[in-house]
């Protein structure tokens, strides 16, 4: 089996972290773990959620060419380390990254076969309800962070799948129906196809 991208993007507070904590790697996924200036949150663990780095570190990273995308967001810079995407493709995985749109967009330059999916909370109001809910962040990032989710709409457009979640075991039920039906496209499986047609040459062979 190929590898292949699956790029999930949507507002802070749409529930993506959620989602793809229930991919399960049984099934092929493989999570990328991004880089990021900002400070851990209670709870979030080093090398788990992110790799907290300096903003030194970021630059370093930037400049070696370590980073498949990068985008700051809402005063923090954020980028995807490139190494570890590009071996689990090559592993045949379904490469998983948790992205901004911006992010999503130049990756989509690079590998324009990478698969975009954009979650959404079901309203406005309830992405509001979730974030303030969540208590990690205070008022001024809250209102950050909605202003940047309303200016992700227009980018909407350039994805390839919109999932609503409401329920996250049937979004994350969406999410694995689109990567395996991405997955059995015939431009992810020249290998396959190639292994049939030169098995047909040895059936004729056989039957001569
Ligand atoms: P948070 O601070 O809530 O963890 O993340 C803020 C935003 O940055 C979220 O939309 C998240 O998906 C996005 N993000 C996380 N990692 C990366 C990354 O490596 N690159 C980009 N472009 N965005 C990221």
């Amino acid at each position: 089996m190929e590898g292949m991208l699956v790029i999930i993007s949507g507002p802070s507070g749409s529930g993506k972290g959620t989602v793809v904590k229930e991919l399960d790697p049984a099934n092929g996924y493989a999570v990328s773990i991004s880089v990021t200036t900002r400070k851990p949150r209670p709870g979030e663990v080093d090398g788990k959620d992110y790799f907290f780095i300096t903003e030194e570190e970021f630059a370093n990273m930037r400049e070696e060419n370590k980073l498949l995308e990068h985008f700051a967001y809402v005063g923090n810079y954020y980028g995807t380390p490139r190494p570890y995407v590009e071996d689990q493709i090559v592993k045949g995985k379904i490469v998983v990254l948790e992205i901004e749109v911006n992010g999503a967009l130049q990756v989509k330059e690079k590998f324009p076969e990478a698969v975009l999916v954009f979650l959404m909370p079901p309203t406005f109001t309830e992405l509001e309800r979730r974030l303030v809910n969540r208590g990690t962040e205070n008022a001024v990032t809250i209102e950050d962070r909605l202003k940047q989710s309303m200016e992700e709409v227009p980018l909407i457009h350039q994805y390839d799948y919109l999932v609503i979640n409401d329920k996250v075991h049937s979004a994350v039920a969406k999410v694995d129906a689109i990567a395996n039906a991405e997955r059995l496209r015939p431009k992810r499986n020249k290998q396959t196809i190639k292994d049939f047609a030169s098995s047909q040459v040895q059936m004729d062979f056989y039957t001569l």
